[in-house]
């Protein structure tokens, strides 16, 4: 896996080439955050001719690894300005590396108002016109992309929102029975994909030699480490947590917790919590019969298995999949305690392509503009359908909740840096908070999971009402950045935080693929550099201290249950990244 593919949009040329040798041993998140900055400038429109998208498999992925189907993708972000990695799970991935790649690069902008299909294969990368897909809802498109190009194919694809340019717009991926549903969400690198007139990509495997593997011995070594891990920790292993329930069992979890935020992060507890869990989504799913069903996979070769297929009343599919993130953004963040109307918002936002959390986050903060009520499932929907329809409401509430707070003259807006806040409390969890504050990516949980120790006594136990968390978040960032750079899921980190075993695995079956000598002690080092680099990336763009601060209401404003505020100093947030 040495290739790099350089699309040009605006010659409408591909271009493969050997990698520099600086980029050696680099994936996932670690080569895109190298590319965007050696190649874009920090101060360039996002959605201009200068900005570029990275796509970027993991070092192992592509591999018999476990559950490391991750994809990469990165740019400069429309919706906080800064730089952006957003990762997704996708057989796309398993299928890029395995041809060799190590990114494709998308620059420069198609001239005329054109939409392009970029066909990649074993013989090279070709484009097709795409505009007779335009305009057109994802659920429709991709089975007829299938059968076009092949069902064994990887498909990446913006949707409507991304033709738009809306800054919440993600880049929607196939899973591992084609639908479009896997995201590389946040930060809006789908109006990037937009502005550039790239509306697919298409990756076909068939012929593909594989993923080059250095060391045979030691990637074998690793690999039975991690699934021995894997297989073992309570939350991991098949039959456990995340299988049975899936991602949605932290809701009564979070929720006894007093950390999960109601009605736009007024509250830290939903009595709807219950209704809206990972134990009613499995009930829902027996009860219901049909297609519904836990422990579903974003990709093939995955142990966990954390994701579900939600089921209609009549046992037909209604959505795939219906994660925490997403449930909570339309459920308890919205007062809405009904999956059926959750599982709706959802699948409307796949069909457009836009980031589920940015999407719930938007809907609650209109909510608290007055356009809906809290709780109102049907006109949530409506809502969401101006999205769909781009209505000049929907151009509002599509450019993010930040944009639709100001818009409307919201203060209580939940952001970082123009990103919204996923469903994880501050007030209530202060690590978590803290590493809302100063991520590089705007407000991120995925950027540095404290919840772990915080909430689930994962990787040892830490009080979450505890201020003191500069140490905290700048090691479980730099610990997050290192997996980013693997291929590996994120999951993986509940069973390796535990089981040291596991770390080991992770870090050998790299030295395998790359023929590295790593220890355990490389990953806060690799994660430190992949952290530096986006940070000089974003001081270049502008950024300051004064960005790594959460909103100003939650400094004054009580959180019940717990009734506390974010009382972290300023002087602890500055601690994190050394400043
Ligand atoms: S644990 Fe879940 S999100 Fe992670 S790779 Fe497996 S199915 Fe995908």
């Amino acid at each position: 896996m040495n290739k790099i593919l350089r699309v040009n949009m605006s010659k409408l040329k591909a271009k493969v080439s050997d990698a520099p040798e600086k980029y050696k041993h680099m994936g996932g998140r670690w080569l895109t955050d190298y590319i965007v900055c050696d190649e874009v400038d920090p101060l360039c429109n996002p959605i201009g001719p200068n900005n570029k998208v990275v796509f970027a498999p993991g070092i192992v992925t592509g591999t018999s690894a476990p559950s490391s189907g991750r994809l990469s993708v990165g740019g400069k972000s429309p919706l906080t300005g800064g730089i952006k990695e957003a990762n997704a799970g996708t057989p796309f991935s398993q299928k890029l590396a395995r041809l060799g790649y190590k990114a494709v690069v998308v620059e420069g902008q198609s001239k005329e108002k054109k939409y392009w299909l970029l066909k990649i294969d074993k013989d090279g990368a070709k484009f097709h016109p795409a505009d007779e897909w335009v305009g057109k809802g994802l659920y429709e498109v991709f089975p007829l992309l299938f059968k076009k190009y092949g069902k064994d194919v990887g498909i990446s694809a913006i949707g409507t929102a991304g033709e738009r340019l809306l800054s919440s717009a993600g880049v929607c991926f196939n899973d591992i029975d084609n639908r479009p549903s896997r995201y590389a969400g946040r930060g809006g690198l789908g109006a990037v994909l937009g502005s550039k007139g790239l509306k697919f990509i298409v990756v076909d495997d068939k012929g593909a030699k594989g993923v080059d593997i250095v060391d045979h011995d030691a990637f074998k070594k690793g690999t039975a480490k991690l699934t021995e891990a894997l297989t073992t920790h309570d939350i991991t292993k098949p039959g456990g947590a995340l299988n049975k329930y899936g991602t949605a069992v932290l809701v009564n979890i979070m929720n006894e917790a007093g950390g999960y935020p109601t009605r736009n992060f007024r509250e830290g507890r939903f009595e709807g919590a219950a209704a809206t869990s990972g134990e009613a989504i499995l009930d829902i799913c027996n009860e219901r019969g049909g297609v519904g069903k836990t422990g579903h996979s974003c990709h093939p070769g995955c142990i966990i298995q954390c994701s579900n297929v939600y089921p209609r009343p009549d046992g037909t599919e209604h959505v795939s999949c219906l994660e925490y993130e997403s449930d909570w953004a339309f459920g308890a963040n919205c007062g809405i305690d009904d999956l059926d109307t959750i599982a709706e918002l959802i699948w409307l936002s796949n069909d457009y392509g836009i980031d589920t959390i940015e999407a719930g986050g938007t809907i609650a903060v209109a909510m608290e503009a007055g356009l809906a009520d809290f709780g109102d499932g049907p006109k949530a929907i409506e809502l969401m359908e101006e999205i769909g329809k781009g209505t000049p409401l929907g151009h509002v509430l599509g450019s993010g909740a930040a944009t639709t707070g100001e818009v409307f003259g919201v203060v209580r807006v939940p952001g970082v840096k123009g990103q919204n806040m996923p469903a994880y409390a501050p007030r209530a969890v202060k690590g978590i908070g803290v590493v809302y504050a100063t991520s590089t990516m705007g407000a991120d949980h995925t950027s540095g999971y404290t919840i772990a120790p915080e909430i689930l006594g994962v990787g040892g136990e830490v009080d979450p009402l505890d201020a003191d968390k500069a140490a905290l978040a700048r090691g479980f960032q730099e610990a997050t950045a290192f997996i980013d750079a693997t291929g590996y899921c994120l999951f993986i980190a509940f069973a390796v935080l535990d089981i040291p075993e596991g770390w080991e695995g992770t870090v050998e079956s790299c030295n395998g693929v790359l023929g590295t000598d790593w220890t355990t002690d490389d990953i806060a080092r690799i994660g430190r550099e992949i952290l530096d680099k986006e940070l000089a990336f974003n001081k270049a763009a502008g950024f300051t201290k004064v960005h790594d601060r959460l909103p100003e209401f939650m400094k004054y404003e009580k959180l019940p249950p717990h009734n506390m505020v974010f009382d972290v100093p300023d002087e602890e947030l500055d601690k994190v990244h050394g400043g």
